[in-house]
């Protein structure tokens, strides 16, 4: 049976792992939805080539662009924060939401209001709705299969049984590209270096979240919200091979884990095809040519990221919100050349203590806690 889809940061890495999926099993798709921020070109040839409803630009200035390469074709065209908005709006089997950052959040409550499943790969508008969009999910009866590959890991891991009987829920952590390195040598850490992942082949803001730590600090806080297991039955291990994406133990001391190679179309398949399976050309795993599975105790000195968002998520409130906005602006600058990649996890850390606000009640509140916490984080750089 065809289903429908829409894709939110068609034009990213998570896109083109989603977009190679339906290529392999075209006859069973239609395509509603695609956006990208602004590469124009890009999206219209996805939006041609997979026969799209509508393409949409979430920066306005490139809607020109995106109108002249789109010209003589059926696909609608539109362009800025509320068309995403809008395209999130119409009713599609799935959605995928897949833009970075809190960026997507608008568009992804848009989909849940409407009651399309949404496969989450933007953990970011996760970490910053917390309650706000758990809520909304459960108003709409919506279904969110997690796509990060820890939290697809757990939710497979938890098929069966009951959430009542866990006992830890384990978050494996690859460690990044700088695992190794001393606070003196993380401090000289160039962004190329930074994005150099070992395992993985992701989006610049990830791949620096990565290399932080600052990815497991996020992930903590969504699978705080996606399995509501409590807190303290949250842990982080490192795992440097990333073979084992985490694990779930239960109460008579059984440990389940999810294993597979470090291709994100594994877990976008389990969401594309959720509840059955479908077929992928991932490599399979070969766990003689792995030899050996390690794993450590983060280290939080050298990585301070995941005590900052355990202590956001304990603290409560918009904490999270403000972790989240003050990373994004910490790794923009970091990425441009402006400050030491051990900044960031400081002005997220001073960012946290200057602004405290309330627990956001409501989209718009987020919103508001977003964007103040994303100038207080640039105060907080400015005097760095
Ligand atoms: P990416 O940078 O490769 O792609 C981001 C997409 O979002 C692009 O299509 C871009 O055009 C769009 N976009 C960026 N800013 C936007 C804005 N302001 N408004 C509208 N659209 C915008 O990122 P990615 O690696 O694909 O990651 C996407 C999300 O998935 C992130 O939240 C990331 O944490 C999460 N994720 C990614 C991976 C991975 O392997 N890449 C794994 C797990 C989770
Ligand atoms: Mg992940």
């Amino acid at each position: 049976m065809t289903r429908s889809i829409s894709i939110f940061g068609a034009t990213g890495s998570i896109g083109d792992s989603t977009l190679d999926l339906i290529r392999g099993d075209r006859d069973n798709w239609n395509v509603v939805a695609l956006s990208a921020n602004c590469s124009a070109e890009k999206l219209a040839k996805l939006a041609m080539e997979f026969d799209a409803e509508i393409a949409v630009v979430g920066d306005e200035s490139c809607l020109g662009e995106l109108r002249e390469h789109l010209s003589g074709t059926s696909v609608e065209t539109a362009g800025g924060t509320q068309a995403l908005v809008e395209a999130a709006r119409r009713p599609a089997d799935l959605t995928v939401a897949a833009i970075v950052g809190c960026a997507g959040l608008a568009p992804t409550m848009a989909s849940i209001e409407q009651g399309n499943t949404v496969a989450l790969a933007n953990k970011e508008a996760l970490v910053s709705a917390g309650d706000v969009m758990t809520a909304k999910v459960a108003e709409h009866g919506t279904t969110l299969l997690p796509v990060d590959s820890e939290h697809n890991a757990i939710f497979q891991c938890l098929q069966g049984n009951d959430i009542k009987d866990v006992r830890w829920i384990t978050l494996t952590a690859s460690g990044g590209p700088l695992r190794t390195k001393s606070l003196a040598e993380l401090d000289a850490v160039t962004p190329a270096q930074a994005i150099a992942h070992p395992n993985w082949d992701m989006g610049a803001k990830i791949s620096v979240d990565s290399a932080t730590m600052f990815n497991k600090g996020l992930e903590f806080i969504e699978a705080h919200h996606l399995f509501p297991v409590g807190l303290d039955r949250l842990r982080i291990i490192v795992h440097p091979q990333s073979v084992i994406h985490s694990m779930v133990e239960y109460r008579d001391g059984s440990t389940l884990a999810q294993l597979g190679p470090s291709d994100m179309r594994v877990p976008i398949a389990s969401a594309l095809a959720h509840p059955k399976r479908m077929d992928t050309q991932c490599k399979p795993l070969d766990l003689a040519a792995v030899g050996e599975l390690t794993f450590f105790a983060p280290d939080e000195e050298r990585f301070p990221s995941t005590k900052l968002a355990r202590e956001a998520v304990y603290a409560g409130g918009g904490a999270p919100a403000v972790l989240n906005a003050a990373n994004e602006v910490a790794v923009a600058a970091f990425l441009d050349g402006q400050i030491r990649f051990t900044q960031i996890s400081a002005i997220v850390a001073r960012t946290l203590e200057m602004y405290a606000p309330e627990a956001p009640k409501d989209l718009d509140a987020v919103l508001a806690v977003d964007a103040e916490a994303r100038m207080r984080a640039k105060d907080v750089m400015e005097l760095a």
